[in-house]
């Protein structure tokens, strides 16, 4: 059996799948990676310099992080992939979970992507480029309902600096995305995931919570971990990953979904 047929039977036969997903699925929207052959950060050094030092420019003074980002190269990060549309790695998914396979997506992705393709279940776990955020409340908003002109945007409940929703560097991931998305960790039967080198930490953990988590919650032990991915990562080596299905996700995914149709009992007509 070859691996596409394998991790459809292993999907039509879960009770609880997850898709974990990162740049890569969205390399094929002409969004690219950070550290893929041809990401932004293999490719522009300074970007990645600048990226670390953003949360704290807007700790700082807000007003020169609005400006960083509407003014100079840096903020095309942000903007561009609200132009982007999915492609057929995130129509896949939004079929998976319609089909009611799929019950959750944790996508690292700031894109929106897997919304604009149809699934409804997502955990934006790095934020979004569509909305701002207040960390001194909590609050966000969509990115339409706040005016560009008078920098830095202020939270309409607590009327303190609004950042992007977007989670940068050094800044802590938001509490009740993170506790949300490793609840599902420890829930799932299945994690498929999609596109991500699996290094960037707390988000990489989620895996390996799956993995190892301990039977004292309850909840069912053997997960299967199933990567598709363009090149093997450290959950490959490590052995987190059952198995590897390597190549693009635009590609693989509409298969596995047209093998998981082929598998599925047909719906009846009573
Ligand atoms: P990463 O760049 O570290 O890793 C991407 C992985 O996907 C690489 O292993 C690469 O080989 C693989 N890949 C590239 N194209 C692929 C394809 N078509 N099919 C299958 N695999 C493919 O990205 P990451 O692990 O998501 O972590 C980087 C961080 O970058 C995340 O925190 C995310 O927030 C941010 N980011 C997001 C976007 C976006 O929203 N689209 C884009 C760039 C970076």
């Amino acid at each position: 059996m070859d691996l596409i047929e394998r991790s459809a039977e292993d999907l039509a036969n879960s009770k609880y799948a997850i898709a974990l997903t990162g740049a890569g699925i969205s390399t094929e929207s002409g969004i690219p990676d950070f550290r893929g052959p041809k990401g932004i950060w293999t490719t522009d050094k300074e970007a990645e310099a600048k990226a670390y030092e953003r949360y704290e420019l807007f700790l700082k003074d807000p007003k020169a992080y609005w400006e960083e980002i509407q003014t100079t190269k840096y903020g095309e990060f942000y903007r561009k992939p609200r132009e982007a549309q999915p492609n057929p790695g995130h129509y896949a998914l939004a079929e998976l979970e319609k089909l009611g396979i799929l019950k959750f997506t944790v996508t690292q992705n700031i894109d929106g992507l897997h919304q604009k393709a149809g699934s409804k279940n997502v955990f934006d776990y790095h934020g979004s480029v569509n909305k701002l955020r207040c960390i001194s409340c909590g609050s966000r908003f969509e990115i339409w309902e706040i005016s560009p002109d008078d920098l830095p945007p202020h939270c309409r409940d607590c009327g303190k600096p609004l950042k992007y929703d977007v989670v940068h560097f050094k800044e802590p991931i938001p509490e009740d995305i993170r506790g949300s998305a490793e609840k599902e960790a420890l829930k799932c039967d299945l994690m498929l995931i999609c596109g991500t080198s699996a290094v960037v930490y707390p988000f990489a953990n989620l895996p390996r919570i799956a993995k190892y988590r301990s039977g004292k919650l309850g909840y069912k032990l053997d997960t299967k971990i199933i990567e598709i991915n363009a090149e093997p990562t450290s959950l490959t080596a490590e052995g987190i990953s059952d198995y590897l299905i390597q190549g693009k996700t635009g590609e693989i995914l509409p298969q596995i979904v047209k093998k998981v149709k082929e598998i599925l009992p047909l719906p009846s007509h009573q």
